[in-house]
């Protein structure tokens, strides 16, 4: 409303004064009819107006599109009568609106679109969208990136070339020369001060001309060079300005530490500083304190309304290294906000799990378990007993388990897993098995079926291929509770498959993370136990903010007699090398992997670089032996016939994409080359290597990687360098998962279509990792004495977690 007011008193002056003293001045006003259509149209195209101002400033141009072209004074006059009235009703229109602002509350920021905030319009609404902010709230959590320091003024005779300076000055001359090549300007402003004068050249930018006029106070920051004649001829290419008005205000883009914004096509960093400077001026006051004063003065926490501005433009005595690391206090405020938010959302849902009380009862002592143990050709490890015991004990407890299993490839969770399975099944109940591929759910089929036919119970394989008529058959078998144990992908809950009676669902996860919700069984209408287990050794700070909500356990032992495998990393010129470990290791009657990688964005290009792969080794390299083949588009039989095979010890080389990931367990298998290991996951290629090392024989595992040496070696390459190392250096995975998110970051690591990693505006995962601590006690302190947040200093609090987190974490029954 404030600009159309300026715009009403724009158009009002020349229509006033054409009207004055009886229409004396009627034709010394010249342009009338362009001028107020250019107003009419600028203003409608920089805000939206309620329909009736629409209108009338729509009624106000066309009065005046012809306006130049009328003869006939009385016309002029009537339309000129005719304009005087809309703009009286107009100006009425805004002080109604004004009064109606006034006695309004004022909206809440995360409601006001980003399109109606000073300076925006739809059209920049749309870049701002781009780089993720639709709300006022959102543009002022638009946190810089990085900083500037452009906060010491240099005297034009002390600049060196090669540095930046910010200078301060006047005008002295404004050149503009087109080149002779069309569309080409050169602008040269001299600026002088006391010490001296100084070019600052701006090519394409011929409408600074009307800014950086002779006479016009400025500062200027930029990269100092020599110009064509040396020292005493310095220039700016392209520095950033300022003009400086009358009023000794502070100046927003230079002579201070400025802040440099992530930018889009169309809207600079210089853009968005100007923008973000009103919004604080205009929206600061109404932002919401969502931290309780205690807390805040616990942890030593600045306002959110010091942070938010300080963040943007740091106040005078400002540490640029601590703003650049984003460690500065107002960064740690909005971080700590952050992570609260997240970590009581957590907090409440595990409380909202607690508060159920299941209808299953579980037997834990079932004779099927000590009869698996005797079936065993192995006793447990220390870690695997105390971790079943743990999910006896929550098995046997009135309230739901949620728990999650973690450990080391290798360490042995699919055999806890199955006790837990046995448990439900010893109970009278159904066990769900569900893993991510449907590759995966035929090996663990393979390799438990025995067992469980052993133990005198039906397992069953949910497949999405194969006969509809065999599909059929096996989803009757579980609605029938026929089938005790069902193995399937993690759509086997959403296939519509109907359980007779669910007691536990154990999710595989393997290196991928919060799939399968316990939210998703809710939905179906299940109630079962939930086990999860993960292969992918999680930092602690990840496994907090991702698995928060979860009861962990670890398995932190790896079965016994294990001898780490040796790695080595080749590079394509050295793959003769490689070839000849391999064939070393079956000199000595050993057996080895060769290993494709394959993703489904590009499987047929994967696929057949595996089976020409073959084929070459069987023609070349290894002639003298039987090179085997499985990928995932084998038939099942021809799978298991392959399998068989090499189990034997007949094929002594299997080629192989990712299918032998897991459930391969074959102690006499060595070695494993992985071709172009730069294209897997190090979590992937860590749990490939548990392949090997099985028996009691020295492994090796051998990565074939290219672009990780040599010249011009691009970031990328090194990158996957320094990644492949990680692998070399270590067989523990949760060095190596460390090692991976501190390379990659969060989003990279878990792949970026994981619901799992939340984006954070201010906090980081690694660099706060202490902080993530704090705000998670903080939390769960809070939720312990206030478990809906219902008391009123908490109202903020919750309504902010629930803005941040309702959908995202499913939190619909703790609202
Ligand atoms: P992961 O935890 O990676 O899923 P698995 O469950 O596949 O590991 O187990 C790896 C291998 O170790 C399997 O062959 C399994 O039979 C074997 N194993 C599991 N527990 C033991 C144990 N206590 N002693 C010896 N071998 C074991
Ligand atoms: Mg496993």
């Amino acid at each position: 409303m404030e600009r159309l007011q300026s715009i009403l008193q724009l158009l009002t002056r020349p229509i006033e004064f054409a009207s004055r003293d009886a229409y004396a001045h009627l034709s010394t006003v010249k342009d009338l009819g362009p001028f107020v259509s250019r107003q009419v149209v600028q203003a409608l195209a920089e805000t939206v107006y309620p329909a009736r101002v629409e209108t009338d400033l729509l009624a106000l141009r066309q009065l005046f599109t012809d306006y130049d072209q009328v003869r006939d004074l009385a016309e002029r006059k009537r339309r000129l009568a005719g304009a005087r009235a809309i703009l009286d009703r107009l100006s009425h229109a805004r002080e109604r609106a004004e009064s109606l602002a006034a006695t309004a509350p004022p909206a809440a920021l995360w409601t006001i679109p980003i399109q109606y905030a000073k300076g925006v319009g739809p059209k920049r609404a749309a870049l701002f969208q781009k780089l993720g902010v639709r709300t006022v709230e959102e543009a002022l959590w638009f946190l810089p990136w990085r900083y500037e320091d452009r906060s010491v003024v240099t005297p034009i005779g002390q600049l060196a070339p090669g540095t930046r300076a910010t200078i301060c000055g006047t005008v002295q001359s404004s050149d503009l020369t087109r080149t002779r090549r069309r569309h080409m300007t050169i602008l040269d402003v001299i600026v002088e001060d006391t010490t001296g004068g100084l070019h600052c050249v701006y090519f394409n930018q011929p409408y600074l001309e009307k800014l950086l006029k002779a006479g016009t106070r400025v500062m200027m920051n930029g990269m100092v060079s020599a110009g064509r004649k040396g020292w005493t001829d310095l220039r700016m290419d392209a520095p950033q300005f300022e003009v400086l008005g009358e009023e000794a205000e502070t100046p927003l883009h230079v002579g201070r530490i400025v802040p440099i914004y992530h930018e889009t096509r169309g809207l600079t960093s210089r853009q968005i500083r100007v923008i973000v400077k009103s919004l604080l001026d205009q929206y600061l006051g109404g932002l919401t304190e969502v931290l309780p004063d205690a807390l805040r003065a616990r942890h030593r926490l600045p306002t959110i309304q010091t942070a938010i501005a300080d963040v943007h433009f740091p106040g005078a005595p400002a540490n640029r290294e601590a703003l650049d690391r984003g460690i500065t206090p107002a960064h740690r405020r909005l971080a700590f906000e952050e992570f609260l938010l997240l970590e009581l959302a957590l907090a409440m849902r595990q409380r909202s799990v607690k508060e159920e009380i299941k209808g299953i009862r579980f037997n834990p002592r079932t004779p099927l378990v000590s009869r698996l143990t005797e079936l065993l050709p192995f006793r447990l490890t220390g870690a695997q007993e105390r971790v079943l015991a743990e999910i006896q004990r929550d098995m046997a407890a009135p309230r739901p388990m949620n728990r999650l299993i973690q450990g080391d490839v290798g360490c042995g969770k699919t055999v806890v897993a199955l006790y837990a399975m046995l448990v439900a099944c010893g109970s009278g109940y159904q066990a769900a098995l569900m893993v991510p591929t449907e590759i995966l759910a035929e090996q663990h089929y393979l390799t438990l079926r025995g067992l469980i036919h052993a133990l005198g119970l039906q397992a069953v394989l949910l497949r999405s291929g194969g006969s509809p008529k065999a599909r059929a058959a096996v989803r009757a078998q579980i609605e029938a509770g026929q089938a005790h144990i069902v193995i399937g992908t993690h759509a086997l809950i959403q296939k519509g498959v109907r359980f007779a009676q669910l007691g536990l669902a154990v999710i595989d996860e393997q290196h991928k993370f919060g799939v399968l919700q316990r939210k998703t069984l809710l939905d179906k209408g299940y109630h079962p136990d939930v086990l999860v287990l993960t292969a992918t050794p999680i930092p602690r700070t990840l496994a907090m903010t991702v698995y928060g909500d979860l009861d962990v356990s670890v398995i932190d032992a790896l079965p016994p007699g294990r001898i780490p495998v040796r790695t080595w990393l080749f590079s394509e010129a050295q793959r003769r090398r490689a070839y000849q470990l391999v064939q070393d290791e079956m000199r000595a009657g050993r057996q080895g992997y060769i290993v494709y990688p394959l993703v489904e964005e590009s499987e047929k290009v994967d696929l057949q670089a595996a089976i020409q792969g073959a084929e070459r080794l069987q023609a070349q390299e290894f002639r003298s032996v039987r090179v085997g083949l499985l990928h995932g588009r084998m038939k099942t039989e021809e799978k298991e016939r392959t399998m068989a095979a090499f189990k034997k010890g007949e094929i002594p080389i299997l080629v192989a994409t990712t299918v032998i990931e897991v459930g391969v367990d074959i102690p006499n298998a060595t070695v494993m080359l992985v071709e172009h290991a730069e294209r897997f996951g190090l979590a992937q290629l860590h749990q490939l290597r548990g392949r090997v090392g099985r028996g009691t024989q020295q492994s090796y595992c051998l990565l074939l990687a290219s672009g990780i040496r040599g010249k011009g070696v691009g970031e990328k390459g090194s990158e996957a360098r320094q990644r492949l190392e990680a692998l070399v250096n270590s067989t523990d995975g949760f060095v190596i998962a460390e090692e991976d998110l501190r390379i990659r970051g969060p989003g990279e690591f878990f792949g970026v279509r994981q619901w799992g990693v939340p984006e954070f505006r201010a906090a980081n995962l690694i660099r706060d990792a202490a902080m993530l601590e704090q705000a998670r006690q903080e939390a769960f302190a809070l939720v312990k004495t206030d478990p809906h947040l219902a008391q009123p200093s908490h109202q903020p609090l919750r309504a902010a977690m629930l803005r941040r987190w309702q959908t995202k974490l499913d939190l619909g029954s703790v609202s």
